[in-house]
């Protein structure tokens, strides 16, 4: 899978994806992510990549052509199955859209800045929008590293045990049950005794019932969508 990400501020993309299993998968070759700097796209001898909104009002807005440009000189190379553009307005992003994108080959994730991009980059260019959540961040960026980790601890080889990434919250609609670690017991707290009576089939009976539990007590919504379906 390869992930191109645009953005005219390289620096803060950059090391949420030089760490832990992202970096694990790049290293492996797994996944291929390339971050293109907005201003190298720039024809303009300052290296400009926003100007003022027309029609007046505050803040700057990101023009089209360095956008275009890039996005162009990439699609020389490969075909595309989405190019992406982060905006707070978009499709909410959730497991069921990481499992979908996990799928694909070529992904471009274009970050906003400022008030947003020309909207004739949203109407010529963009093939999805994809909101992390119903609040405004100052750029994109943080939703693109949002969005490559969740995608990339999917692929296969990313995580060493596979079957970890698809016992996460989310994957069949419950949240994920508890999970306990060595001591046994600390300062009188102890492990529910079940995890460690060897018995998988119990074990597994019990994380199932305590994913329903949890389920039902935190995020009931999850049970009413799955009643929907
Ligand atoms: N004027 C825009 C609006 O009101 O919808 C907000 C622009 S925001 C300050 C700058 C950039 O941050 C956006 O272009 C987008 O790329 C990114 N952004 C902000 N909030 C986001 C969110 N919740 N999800 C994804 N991207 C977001």
């Amino acid at each position: 899978m390869r992930i191109d990400i645009i953005t005219c501020q390289p620096d803060l993309i950059t090391s949420p994806l030089n760490e832990s299993i992202v970096k694990r998968a790049r290293d492996r070759d797994i996944v291929e992510i390339e971050v293109h700097n907005l201003h190298d796209f720039s024809t303009d001898k300052r290296r400009k990549v926003d100007d003022y909104a027309y029609g007046g009002g505050a803040g700057m807005v990101l023009m089209i052509e360095p956008i275009a440009n890039c996005i162009n000189s990439l699609k020389k190379d490969r075909t595309y199955d989405e190019i992406i553009y982060l905006s707070p307005d978009g499709q909410i992003f959730d497991q069921g859209i990481a499992n979908e994108l996990s799928l694909k080959d070529n992904l471009i994730l274009l970050a906003g800045h400022y008030k947003g991009v020309d909207e004739r980059v949203r109407q010529n260019f963009i093939t999805r929008e994809i909101s992390i959540g119903n609040y405004v961040l100052t750029g994109g960026e943080l939703g693109a590293a949002v969005i490559t980790d969740a995608v990339v601890r999917l692929l296969p080889g990313a995580i060493n045990d596979e079957s970890s990434a698809l016992s996460d919250s989310f994957q069949d609609g419950l949240i994920a049950p508890p999970v306990f670690t060595r001591p046994e017991k600390f300062q009188g707290m102890v492990v529910p005794s079940i995890l460690l009576s060897g018995n998988e089939k119990k074990i597994e009976e019990w994380r199932f019932e305590q994913s329903v539990e949890r389920t039902k007590l935190r995020r009931p919504d999850l049970i009413k969508k799955e009643q929907n379906k």
